[in-house]
């Protein structure tokens, strides 16, 4: 059995993962005025979203030329809802034959139809798709949700708006291709490949496929293992927008089809975005060929708290920037670097704060901390929180109980952090912050460079003149200024270093799926 703690600011000698002992809410933030462990009077009712706004086949094929397809391979995988560890649906598991016909059925609608179709008319398919993910947008949420563990008030004010949101701005482009790339003809590559992760399956599907048709590309797109079923709902979308057969086709199956298709010698461009090993590996496979790629990895940002920050502001950025998503996220501030001068009091508000996050059913709209995506992954977190144990961090999780079943984890926090620790170093990927401080603003732009990554960082302080003196420092290809997490699909997002290279989003996103053509 897991170990717990009940007292604000004990330390726990291993990370506790499951306790029935303390409830949730019985301890209570200081800020509050009911004073270090005292029980808070009241406790938040159920709110549960509907769960039959989804209807669940209980088989879904692979998604080719249109039509819905069992696989060549006759093998199927079940996914499962990481909140209760209950099998949602089979799903088909494709084999290379798979991949052979999905990439066909992409290159035919290219020539036939798509590649040459005027941009007007694909905006209108692209429009179609955006409104329709807009009406469906319960659906979709839900579905997200039960897939992928995430708090459905995420998947219904973050993941889903967001991916209508793309579909909506690259509709706009689809048109206007020659004022991406003035003075050129910009042309099509052809079929894409697109290798997408578990931890936005809806929305990074959005950023892949939305710039692909609107710069009159094909794809075939293969989404994660874990979380396949939005992109199947997906499928439905593209057939209820009439969209040309073959224009998108989606196929499921382990890792290794992921790589058969980006090695397929009839793809032009591949997109991934996932972890920084299997980016290696996909980056050596394509080397030599002339396919376009672009990269979206790992990263371990800083979020950098100054002593003049708006410190109300500061905390929940911190929060949000590493807890939305349980810490899922490429981009998440997972290193916070706090002025060493306001460094003690910052840090018991972020404790305090910490005790009122509420962890459990992603489907109850209160919320905030759902379940982690899969078992491998609560596996590595619960390895790196007792590696940071073992390695001399001071360990912070506030007191609550998690569901008997079901992956999750509690937040936590570790302070003591040096920069030669994992915690402080790896990719957790997870709701796990490691604290460190810093005095100078050069030591704080040394200390945040200080990794292999360079995807995001949060500045936080009042002076504009900093923030544009560290934006100019720091190698990340994001920096957030008093904010963190936010996201537009105007706004290019992608890496330096091994967080990867190209950038998705906003004009920049566009031309990765774009030959410059000849000029005028
Ligand atoms: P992966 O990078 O393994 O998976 C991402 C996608 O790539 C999935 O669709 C996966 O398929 C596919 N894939 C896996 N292996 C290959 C391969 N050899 N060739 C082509 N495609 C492949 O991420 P994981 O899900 O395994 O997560 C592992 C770690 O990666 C996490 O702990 C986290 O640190 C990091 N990560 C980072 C993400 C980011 O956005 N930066 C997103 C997800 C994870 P399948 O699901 O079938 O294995």
């Amino acid at each position: 059995m897991a170990r717990t703690r009940s007292g604000r600011g004990t330390s726990l000698p291993v990370p506790a993962r499951r306790s029935e002992a303390v409830g949730r809410g019985t301890s209570s933030p200081s800020s509050w005025g009911f004073g270090d462990g005292q029980p808070v009077p009241w406790e938040y009712a159920p709110a549960p979203e509907a769960r039959d706004v989804v209807k669940l086949q209980p088989r879904y094929g692979l998604f080719v030329g249109g039509k819905e397809v069992a696989p060549r391979s006759g093998e199927w995988f079940t996914t499962i809802d990481p909140a209760t560890e209950e099998p949602l649906a089979e799903v088909a598991r494709a084999g290379i034959e798979d991949v052979g016909k999905a990439v066909a059925s992409a290159r035919r609608a290219f020539r036939r139809d798509w590649g040459s179709l005027p941009g007007r008319e694909r905006a209108k398919y692209l429009f179609r798709i955006a409104r329709i993910l807009q009406e469906r947008s319960r659906e979709f949420a839900v579905l997200e949700t039960l897939d992928g563990g995430k708090p459905i008030k995420e998947s219904r004010d973050v993941d889903v708006p967001l991916a209508a949101a793309h579909f909506w701005y690259y509709a706009g482009w689809a048109d206007k291709l020659e004022y991406a790339v003035p003075g050129r003809r910009p042309q099509p590559l052809g079929v894409a490949a697109q290798v997408i992760p578990w931890n936005f399956p809806l929305l990074m599907l959005a950023w892949k496929v939305a710039p692909a048709l609107a710069a009159g590309n094909t794809v075939v797109l293969k989404p994660a293992s874990a979380t396949p079923l939005s992109a199947m709902l997906f499928a439905d979308v593209c057939r209820q927008a009439d969209l040309p057969p073959g224009v998108v086709n989606i196929i499921t199956g382990p890792g290794e089809i992921g790589l058969a298709l980006v090695k397929h010698p009839d793809i032009d461009k591949v997109a991934f975005t996932g972890s920084t090993a299997v980016g290696k590996v996909i980056g050596r496979a394509v080397a030599g060929s002339d396919k376009a790629i672009t990269l979206e990895l790992g990263g371990k940002a800083a979020n950098i708290v100054f002593d003049d920050a708006p410190i109300d502001q500061a905390i929940e950025g911190v929060v949000n920037g590493i807890f939305f998503n349980q810490g899922e996220v490429c981009c998440a501030g997972s290193r916070l670097f706090v002025q060493e001068s306001i460094a003690a009091p910052f840090i018991e508000r972020l404790k305090d704060r910490l005790s009122t996050l509420r962890v459990g059913d992603p489907l109850d709209k209160n919320t905030d901390v759902g379940a982690i995506n899969n078992a491998a992954q609560l596996a590595k977190i619960e390895e790196l929180i007792e590696a940071g144990v073992a390695e001399g961090a001071d360990i912070y999780q506030p007191a609550c109980d998690l569901p008997a079943r079901g992956f999750f984890v509690r937040p936590t926090l570790f302070t003591n952090v040096a920069q030669s620790h994992r915690i402080a170093q790896e990719e957790i990927f997870g709701p796990v912050l490691s604290v460190l401080t810093f005095r100078t603003p050069s030591e704080a732009v040394e200390k945040a460079n200080n990794t292999p990554y360079g995807l995001s960082a949060g500045v936080w302080t009042e002076k504009g003149s900093r923030i544009l003196s560290m934006v100019r420092q720091l190698r990340a290809g994001v920096v957030w200024a008093n904010t963190f997490n936010r996201f537009d699909p105007t706004s290019p997002f992608g890496g330096y270093k091994e967080s990867g290279f190209g950038r998705e989003g906003g004009v920049h996103g566009l031309l990765p799926y774009l030959d410059a053509g000849e000029g005028h």
